[in-house]
């Protein structure tokens, strides 16, 4: 009976066969061609019709042998995700896979080669007989749930709330953090595009530095805003979320929203306006493969006089002393140019606060690049961090001073 069952394990073990799996929240992958033989799996991101760029890739690889290594091939969507727009490869092949054992700790994979053919191959070593392996390192609506959690449960006065429900009938966390009437109001929010998961990691860094001992003495006057995913739709689904049909998030701050979670974005913003005033805006975006980090600031920084130029100045100046690891801030604004009309401009979370805040209020988001094996959970957190740590110095010097 005993060699019976031993006979068995070793039968199943032999004809153990590779599962991809990516029916999970954030999964994404369109199986190309899967051939266990050669230890080959082929895949491209997956279309989901009318919810942006498909670059996006996550999946579950099960009945794995340990201590082998396979190749994965890595190709661009062929339909076009827009009219006639097919998305260019190099967005859905950075240098390096991510892969996890548990879901929780990602590591860079081995540097990718990309053949001629513009397909990216990936050598991965399995430590595990199923494995996750991604794009980037994820951060899901279900994180969002878990860091919140957390921080709510560090800090009694933090006040978790939901945004609004989103069309697809998904929650939109966010957290406040402070008196509603403190003397200095803070907004910072993420993932307007839903493949930027480093802007959330990036987020998650920074609620983590401010509910920590050294952000004592900011916390003792300031209410902090904070929303981790704003595109819960398209992060739940794996999709891109950049260039969705109508629009994207970041190009749906008007008078009418087509997503009910900017509309309430928008509500509170002004409702924080009105009462107290607004310091601070802050949107977290991810998008450039090999963009140093930097702030987009105000095109209207060159002309700008008096106190609104001297916030924007000292801001940019702060950041660049506190924002140094993994990569430094850089010193000077960058400047959305590649947005040509005011009108779009307008429509852009960081151009509709400016409209709709006041003279002392800084709005400014900040990009980090995603090409690089630096850019981890723990180093878009140490960006997160810097980024609480000029938050602070800047505050300190009382903005709305005259
Ligand atoms: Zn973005």
């Amino acid at each position: 009976m005993k060699r019976f069952f031993l006979l068995y394990l070793i039968a199943f073990t032999c004809h153990a066969e590779w599962r991809v799996i990516n029916d999970f929240e954030g999964g994404n992958a369109e199986v190309v061609q899967l051939d266990q033989d050669a230890k080959i799996l082929h895949i491209m991101p997956e279309l989901r019709e009318g919810r942006g760029w498909p670059c996006w890739w996550s999946f579950k690889l099960e009945g794995l042998t340990v201590g082998e290594q396979f190749t994965l091939k890595v190709q661009a969507q062929s339909k076009p995700f827009r009219e006639k727009l097919v998305l260019a490869s190099a967005w859905c092949q950075p240098k390096h896979a991510w892969v996890s054992a548990d879901g929780a700790s990602w590591e860079p994979s081995a540097k990718g080669a990309l053949g001629a053919d513009k397909v990216m191959s990936y050598t991965i070593k399995t430590t595990t007989t199923r494995m996750r392996v991604a794009w980037g390192p994820p951060f899901l609506p279900s994180d969002s749930g878990k860091l919140l959690a957390e921080i709510a449960a560090k800090l009694p006065e933090a006040k978790r709330f939901e945004l609004a429900k989103t069309r697809g009938g998904r929650t939109v966390q966010g957290i406040r953090i402070g008196d509603e009437n403190a003397s200095h109001q803070v907004w910072i929010s993420a993932r307007q595009h839903a493949w930027e998961a480093g802007g959330s990691l990036v987020g998650c860094g920074f609620i983590r530095w401010y509910a920590s001992d050294e952000a004592l003495n900011l916390r003792a006057d300031t209410c902090v805003y904070f929303i981790p995913i704003m595109d819960v739709d398209n992060t739940a689904i794996g999709a891109g979320g950049k260039e969705a049909v109508p629009r994207d998030h970041n190009r749906d701050w008007t008078a009418e929203p087509f997503y009910p979670e900017v509309a309430s974005a928008q509500r509170m913003i002004r409702n924080i306006q009105e009462k107290h005033g607004l310091d601070v805006f802050i949107d977290l975006h991810n998008p450039g493969a090999d963009d140093p980090v930097f702030f987009f600031g105000p095109f209207a920084f060159e002309r700008m006089t008096g106190i609104q130029q001297r916030n924007y100045q000292r801001w940019i100046e702060l950041a660049a002393a506190s924002m140094t690891e993994p990569f430094k801030v850089q010193p000077a604004y960058r400047f959305a140019t590649y947005v040509k009309t005011d009108e779009e401009r307008g429509r852009m979370s960081s151009g509709w606060v400016r409209a709709n805040a006041g003279k002392c209020t800084i709005s400014v988001t900040l990009e980090t690049g995603w090409n690089s094996p630096l850019m981890s959970v723990e180093g878009y957190g140490e960006t997160g961090a810097g980024l609480g740590r000029t938050l602070a110095a800047y505050l300190s010097e009382d903005p709305r001073r005259e």
